[in-house]
């Protein structure tokens, strides 16, 4: 077994609608899905957090509603998405209260995961969830989507939310056992690899667009979600979900292809924190917030003498000290104007300035990168 999966503590798992769905009936295959939930209570009861991404709402909600077969308009889609997250939802529901676990319906859009302030709640509310002990089982929110549904986006979808979450890896079960040096069935030599350190253009190349009916997007879009991972810290794993427990048979039989990180999520999200992306304001703290947050803790408002410029909840933010040099970076809580009125407030006193419960953080000290420990 590899130290990528024994090693992983959060780990995302990619459900494509195939698996999911008996194409010829429309129907949810659902001793398929209870074996999978086995799976997954036999990984939280080794410790581990597992988070969902599943399709499968326009499969089944097509079926309901009894559109033709081939590709749809968007407005059918979805129309189909509608009804079918609610069969979605249930079969989850009903698959994991059998194994004693509860199911988190998370409906998110792309955009989400990169838009700052929806991505700052998005993350919490997972975690929240996670810590409650919930399975939280996320799917595009496709009734609203702006942009063409395409089946395979769920692969980018499932690498966006593996990188906002932090896991340490991310599995995309498919109906393909792993990645291939030439599309299955083009080429007779065409061989698994069994793992992929590096996405190097011959390794694109590599990728052909090919998959069954429900899984169009195939492994051009793998490739895409290899590159979000990888580049998140996040190991990538393509396993077959074609049989029955495909955790199990993964962690087991080990075939399937790896796509290796370079550096673990907590390393990579520091770097985006502190590198990618563009500060767009400063918060002065005194010496004692900044002890403290050379010590591991998050920025409370107290320790803030003075905020500079115009940023709304989720931007990234420098942090200086009383003599004006950079200390770190972070996402902050509050947009400019609450964080002015919270300067040098205690936490409990947050609820009664701002009128609503805000966080006691302004910026927790996981969305936080700091240059030099002590100051
Ligand atoms: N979100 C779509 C659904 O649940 C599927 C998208 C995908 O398969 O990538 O039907």
């Amino acid at each position: 077994m590899r130290s990528e999966w024994t090693d992983a503590r959060r780990i995302v798992v990619k459900i494509g609608s195939s698996l999911l769905v008996d194409s010829a009936a429309g129907a949810l295959r659902r001793e398929w899905l209870s074996a999978l939930c086995e799976d997954i209570a036999d990984l939280r009861a080794q410790g581990k957090e597992v988070i969902v991404v599943s399709s499968g709402a326009i499969a089944l909600g097509r079926n309901v509603l009894k559109l033709p077969k081939g590709p749809l308009k968007l407005e059918d889609s979805q129309a189909a998405a509608a009804v079918g997250q609610i069969d979605l939802a249930h079969a989850y529901e009903d698959a994991f209260r059998a194994r004693g676990l509860v199911a988190a319906q998370v409906l998110v859009t792309l955009g989400d995961t990169e838009e700052r302030r929806r991505y700052l709640n998005a993350r919490s509310t997972i975690t929240t969830l996670l810590k409650l002990g919930a399975v939280p089982v996320v799917n595009e929110n496709d009734t609203v989507a702006t942009n063409e549904i395409r089946y395979g986006d769920n692969d980018r979808l499932a690498a966006r939310v593996a990188s906002m979450m932090s896991a340490d890896c991310l599995v995309l079960l498919s109906d393909v056992e792993g990645f291939f040096t030439a599309p299955p069935g083009s080429s007779s030599d065409a061989r698994r690899l069994d793992e992929v350190p590096e996405i190097t253009p011959e390794i694109e190349a590599m990728a052909g667009d090919v998959g069954s009916e429900l899984s169009r997007g195939g492994m051009v879009t793998k490739i895409e979600a290899a590159k979000i991972a990888v580049q998140a810290g996040t190991d990538m794993v393509i396993a077959s979900g074609k049989v029955m427990n495909p955790l199990r048979a993964l962690a087991t039989t080990g075939v399937c292809t790896w796509f290796l990180a370079r550096s673990d999520p907590t390393t990579a999200r520091k770097r985006w924190i502190g590198g990618t992306l563009e500060p767009r304001g400063a918060v002065v703290v005194d010496s004692g917030a900044a002890a403290a947050l050379g010590s591991g803790k998050s920025l409370l408002p107290a320790g803030v003498t003075r905020i500079e410029g115009h940023f709304e909840r989720g931007d990234a933010v420098v942090i200086r000290n009383g003599e004006g040099v950079e200390i770190g970076r972070g996402l902050t809580a509050y947009g400019h104007a609450e964080a002015e009125a919270l300067i040098g407030r205690k936490s409990s006193e947050i609820a009664a300035i701002l009128g609503y419960l805000g966080r006691p953080e302004l910026i927790h000290r996981d969305d936080m990168t700091l240059h030099r420990k002590g100051q």
